[in-house]
């Protein structure tokens, strides 16, 4: 993990959020590429999951809502991880994650008893911090769905089954935050709330199950890093029927990345006994009146991008004592897609030239301008961000060599190293067919 975490911020994936005042516990800034590489999770998913369908549509709810959402989910009295302290070292702990280390102060630790800590983050709407202005930070996107429910049947003509999608922040005050950015204080979730007939849950969640997996395989996850973990009956929460986390062999052990639970009706029938509206779905075809039962799909982004950047990072010897690191990441998900290169900086024909190829592409793909050092350290640059194809402009691209090389660029892959003397014409049309796999 260390290298990881050294590549993370030397190529500008992640940093410590506000490192200058020594960084604070659990929050984390992306960086240029970083954000390029949640941008593009984010949109593959939402693609996938929202657009490319015909029964889901997308919401963009607020971070903060009516408080009473969180006493009808459960959240604020159920919402809490066990913790408990050392009494010698006074370090803090999750009763479920206890350090195997020897406590600093000599011997093993010494523990009080487990005490529930609620992680929802607490503030304050309005200028008056009393209790009757108490707000949560959303420990998850999910409650937005189920309280808008209505909303969004009266306007998205659907019928059941349809779902509801989200993306966006969370908040949870993590006892322990830990392994990188993979548990943090701030991240994203992507949810789906599926709403389906009483009696097909079985079938709706092995269907998501299925569909979920195949995702990850789109953005480039390698299957056999994946697997699944299947909840024993004792395991799931009271009103759940089936629950599958889809998980991810991590450096630091195989962890989760998502949560496919098949809930029951539990949060609508909680919104309508707390909010007294009713959440009844009436099926026209059959006069048949039910309160939708729901298939929940909830994936991490920023557990999806560690799990990316872990697997994309490989360590090359492409001569004795020469390391070419890599991230390979899939094309869909890299966070830019081409490098433009004059050969030289110095040589205002090469440079102009090169603008033309990189105003060529822009538009079409994320391209970036590197004119830095020369050739072989921009391949190595763009190698650690993970770019798959490199153009170089050079002295035969402008006919020096002859007219039958008059308008090519060299085109070089990050994955064989490979280049190839290509039309700047041909440009957009190779790139988008390599792009599309
Ligand atoms: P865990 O058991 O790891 O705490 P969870 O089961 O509580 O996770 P869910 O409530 O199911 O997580 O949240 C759905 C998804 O949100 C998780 O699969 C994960 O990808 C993401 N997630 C949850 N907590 C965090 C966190 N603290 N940091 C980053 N991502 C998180």
């Amino acid at each position: 993990m260390d290298k990881i975490v050294a590549l993370c911020k030397r190529r500008g994936f992640i940093f410590q959020s506000s490192e200058i005042y020594g960084g604070i516990n659990g929050f984390w800034d992306y960086g240029p590429a970083g954000a390029e590489l949640k941008r593009n999770i984010k949109d593959a998913w939402w693609n996938d999951v929202v657009r490319s369908r015909t029964d889901v549509v997308g919401i963009d709810g607020a971070i903060i809502c009516h408080p009473r959402v969180w006493e009808a989910s459960g959240h604020t009295t159920a919402f809490s991880d066990p913790m408990v302290d050392c009494k010698k070292c006074k370090g803090r702990w999750r009763a479920d994650q206890l350090p195997d280390t020897k406590c600093p102060e000599g011997g093993p630790h010494d523990y009080t008893e487990a005490r529930q800590f609620n992680l929802m983050f607490e503030s304050h709407a309005g200028p008056i911090k009393d209790e009757d202005n108490k707000v949560y930070l959303r420990p998850e996107t999910a409650q937005i769905i189920f309280a808008q429910f209505n909303n969004v049947l009266s306007v998205a003509r659907q019928k059941i089954p349809f779902g509801i999608a989200q993306i966006g922040k969370a908040f949870r005050n993590e006892i322990n935050p830990r392994n990188f950015t993979f548990r943090s204080r701030e991240f994203e979730q992507m949810e789906l709330e599926f709403f389906i007939q009483p009696g097909t849950d079985a079938e709706w969640h092995q269907t998501w199950v299925a569909e979920r997996l195949k995702w990850y395989s789109t953005i480039g996850l390698p299957a056999a890093k994946l697997s699944c973990y299947t909840y024993k009956k004792e395991e799931l929460a009271h009103y759940a029927s089936a629950c599958v986390d889809v998980m991810f062999e991590f450096p630091f052990g195989v962890q989760e990345l998502e949560g496919i639970a098949a809930r029951g009706n539990f949060d609508l029938s909680q919104h309508q006994k707390f909010s007294g509206k009713s959440l009844e779905y009436f099926d026209d075809e059959t006069k048949a009146k039910y309160i939708p039962h729901v298939v929940e799909p909830s994936a991490g982004v920023d557990r999806i991008a560690l799990a990316l950047i872990c697997s994309a990072y490989t360590e090359e010897e492409i001569a004795p004592g020469d390391v070419r690191i890599v991230m390979k990441f899939a094309p869909r998900i890299a966070p830019v897609k081409v490098a433009v290169f004059p050969l030289l900086r110095n040589k205002p024909p090469l440079v102009e030239k090169a603008r033309e190829v990189f105003k060529l592409l822009q538009p079409h793909f994320n391209t970036e301008w590197d004119d830095r050092g020369n050739v072989g350290k921009r391949y190595r640059y763009q190698d650690e961000q993970g770019t798959p194809w490199c153009v170089t402009v050079d002295f035969d691209t402008l006919g020096e060599k002859g007219p039958e090389l008059l308008d090519t660029v060299t085109l070089r892959d990050r994955d064989t190293m490979k280049q190839e003397r290509v039309k700047i014409a041909d440009l957009v049309p190779l790139i988008t067919a390599k792009l599309r796999g």
